[in-house]
């Protein structure tokens, strides 16, 4: 029996991968222009990271990750999400201490022990990024508007930015308190998810998908009622920040995301066009992360975008990949004393910039003009016994089925003023 992929993995390739390449671009080139710089963290952490950092009660650290032992006997953790490890490399090697405002972006893969559905794997991948040292509002906004431009530039546009805020540490705390009243009062009308959740992990409750918490949710007390003048100016700032910019947003108020880092701003891109799988990117301030993970008071804010959905959104909105590129020139040597020279103009031309691929079968002509076609070829350069014998190739444009006798020692310069 052949072995597959381990469930919720995927192998990524041809027209697919070349999209992933192109948003790796605009991820690249977008960072970059808002003055982040690309941090590379490892894919295996402490396990005591995400238990302090993300919060024993979150469904990712209760119930998605990939713990092991290894042979040593340390708890070693596939990492679920990047902020975590961001913020234990940040203190480890003290980047905030020597640039008060820290901008950082990172891209790779992630592991939650989820239930595979369309846009929901155990290994996907996310672009993010993260500003270290600032708690003013235009550090909200900067972030914001950084995950909203590449999303645009990716060529995405059926999204919807939510906003809401938590509020300071101190209001988010009173309103717990007074959320976990209320619903104690309610709860033989909540869900059994809800009931759980109720000690646990309380704001959790108001984004509940169930629709038995609804009526109480309705009418449970508003975090709004809670905040303090400082968290309300707060967030009037990154609102009208991003009016200025232009960007258009909605303010959730039961949007209160899953991890217990978060306080004040909170944000999702949202999409109507993936079925439940609706968020293509999730972000918010997070000023308490740093104290709980030994680093002082370094207030922070990121994002974080789950690639395959934003390339599947991409998808449905363009209806589907375009074809990959193919190479520029298809060598075909025809007789095995071709063979040698053939391959020897094939490396001229690669080591110029020209993408080359021949046939290493020795194959007849014919079934080397096929697979110059399979490989949409831009020239089909042909190399027999008489243009052996003469010093020339034939080079025949597969577009326009035009063909011509050249001098071998033209053909780079040729193929490139043609590209
Ligand atoms: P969801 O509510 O869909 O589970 P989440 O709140 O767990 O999302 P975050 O931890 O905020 O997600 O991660 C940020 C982004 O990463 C999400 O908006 C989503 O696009 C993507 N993402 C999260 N989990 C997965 C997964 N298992 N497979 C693919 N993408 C994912
Ligand atoms: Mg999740």
């Amino acid at each position: 029996m052949s072995i597959g992929c381990v469930r919720g993995t995927r192998d990524l390739f041809g027209a697919e991968l070349e999209q992933w390449q192109r948003a790796e671009d605009v991820f690249r080139t977008v960072s970059a222009a808002f003055g982040y710089q690309e941090f590379r963290t490892p894919i295996i952490e402490h396990t005591e990271l995400f238990a302090r950092g993300v919060g024993e009660h979150t469904d990712i650290v209760g119930k998605e990750m990939y713990t092991f032992l290894d042979r040593g006997g340390d708890s070693i953790t596939l990492r679920p999400e990047m902020t975590a490890p961001i913020v234990r490399a940040a203190i480890e090697h003290s980047l905030v201490r020597h640039a008060p405002v820290t901008r950082l972006w990172y891209m790779g893969p992630l592991f939650r022990y989820e239930r595979p559905q369309k846009g929901r794997y155990r290994q996907f991948h996310q672009y993010g990024a993260e500003c270290l040292g600032s708690a003013e509002p235009e550090a909200d906004a900067e972030i914001i508007i950084l995950a909203h431009d590449v999303i645009r530039k990716v060529g995405v546009q059926r999204v919807e930015l939510r906003l809401n805020t938590l509020g300071s540490p101190s209001a988010r705390a009173a309103y717990r308190e007074a959320l976990v009243a209320y619903l104690e009062q309610h709860v033989d009308q909540l869900s059994e998810e809800s009931t759980r959740r109720l000690h646990t992990n309380p704001l959790r409750v108001l984004d509940s998908k169930d629709e038995r918490d609804r009526p109480v949710v309705a009418s449970a007390p508003r975090l709004t009622d809670y905040l303090d003048d400082e968290s309300t100016s707060h967030f009037r700032a990154v609102c009208s920040m991003l009016d200025a910019a232009g960007i258009a947003y909605t303010v959730d108020p039961l949007m209160v995301r899953g991890l217990d880092y978060y306080s004040h701003t909170v944000f999702e891109f949202v999409t109507d066009a993936l079925g439940t799988q609706n968020a293509v990117c999730g972000g918010g301030r997070y000023d308490p992360l740093f104290s709980m993970l030994g680093g002082g008071n370094v207030p922070a804010v990121g994002f974080s975008i789950g690639i395959e959905r934003l390339l599947m959104l991409l998808e449905v909105e363009q209806g589907g990949w375009a074809e990959p590129k193919g190479v520029d020139v298809y060598l075909c040597s025809i007789g095995p004393a071709a063979v040698l020279p053939g391959s020897l103009i094939a490396l001229r031309l690669r080591r110029s910039g020209v993408t080359v691929a021949t046939d290493l079968l020795r194959r007849s002509a014919k079934a080397q003009f096929k697979e110059a076609n399979r490989l949409r070829a831009t020239f089909t350069v042909t190399l027999g016994d008489d243009e052996l014998a003469a010093g020339t190739v034939v080079v025949k444009n597969m577009q326009t089925g035009e063909q011509q006798t050249i001098a071998s020692g033209e053909l780079d310069r040729f193929v490139l003023a043609a590209r």
